[in-house]
């Protein structure tokens, strides 16, 4: 049998998903969210964001999610860190991996975070010395790189400026996040295909938002174009409450399937994922955005039960 070949789904559900929720995702639910995570066969996770506890009250736990989870080897664990303050916390964690981000179109930084974003790279640069030193890796996301709601279409020179940074910096992977769900399927082969030619060194991830049904299409022309990373939420928790509309992550449920389904490796077990989305669904007593969790197992992986009722 021929090896599959692998992609990488890297989770965001802790963090960019319950970032958002009214309700408040208790600690210990967090936890087990992030370890049923982990058990399920992701290996890089987001856990939570070392924010101020006032901009984000529903990641307010940051210190006390990184201090309870279990850390299974062979996973990385990440976590936001928004400005020096939330440094400090990641450090004093047991993150393995932080997380930078700035927008791409200067109107939503400033919306996003009050600064410019001049001065939102600039600030990194402290951030990344001392993450590097303490032997704890770098992710960049760069915000809105598929079209700004504010702004429109958005230049990839604007990208290219924030990568540049990025890579002097010493961050390994940078994830192009369609913040608002912009982005359509042509013009993501495009933007993938020059930016990976441009920056051979550093690995690319995409960032999907399904906020026009678009999301699952344009990870797979980003697949195409050469992209193996790709974020996604458990249950599609998630969305951006700065910009009116944008809804969810991609499901991460979805994801895999689609991923599995075309032939590829995603390493994750999908019976255990959807228990995952099960504690999602119970804590917060709603519906799960991903179509998977609501149509059970997929085909791609046997079972012993019949689930195709038509
Ligand atoms: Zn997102």
């Amino acid at each position: 049998m021929n090896k599959r070949e692998k992609v990488t789904i890297y989770e965001v559900g802790p963090r960019d998903g319950l970032q958002y929720e009214s309700q408040f995702f208790p600690t210990e639910q967090k936890i087990k969210l992030v370890d049923l995570l982990a058990d399920a066969g992701l290996t890089r996770i987001e856990v939570t964001s070392f924010v101020h506890p006032k901009a984000v009250p529903a990641l307010s736990d940051s210190a006390q999610v990184m201090a309870g989870i279990k850390k299974r080897p062979g996973v990385t664990y990440s976590v936001l860190v928004p400005n020096m303050k939330g440094c400090e916390g990641a450090l004093a964690s047991q993150a393995d991996e932080f997380a930078l981000f700035v927008s791409a179109s200067q109107t939503h930084n400033q919306k996003n975070v009050a600064m410019s974003l001049e001065d939102s790279l600039k600030g990194f640069t402290e951030i990344a010395r001392l993450a590097l030193e303490a032997g704890r890796t770098l992710r960049g996301y760069v915000i809105t790189a598929f079209g700004c709601p504010h702004e429109g279409a958005v230049p990839l020179d604007s990208v290219r400026r924030i990568l540049d940074v990025y890579a002097e910096l010493g961050v390994r992977e940078a994830s192009l996040g369609d913040t608002t769900g912009m982005a359509n399927p042509p013009q993501v082969k495009d933007m993938v295909r020059r930016l990976l030619e441009a920056y051979p060194g550093m690995g690319l991830a995409a960032h999907f938002h399904d906020s026009r049904g678009l999301g699952l299409v344009n990870s797979y022309a980003a697949f195409e174009a050469g992209i193996r990373v790709f974020d996604s939420s458990i249950g599609g928790l998630g969305g951006c409450p700065f910009a009116k509309g944008a809804s969810g992550n991609i499901p991460t449920e979805d994801t895999v399937n689609l991923f599995e389904e075309v032939g590829l490796d995603t390493g994750v077990d999908f019976d255990k994922l959807l228990k995952a989305g099960q504690l999602v669904k119970e804590v917060l007593d709603a519906e799960l955005a991903s179509n998977t969790s609501k149509s059970g197992r997929p085909n791609w992986q046997p079972s012993g039960e019949e689930t195709n009722h038509c």
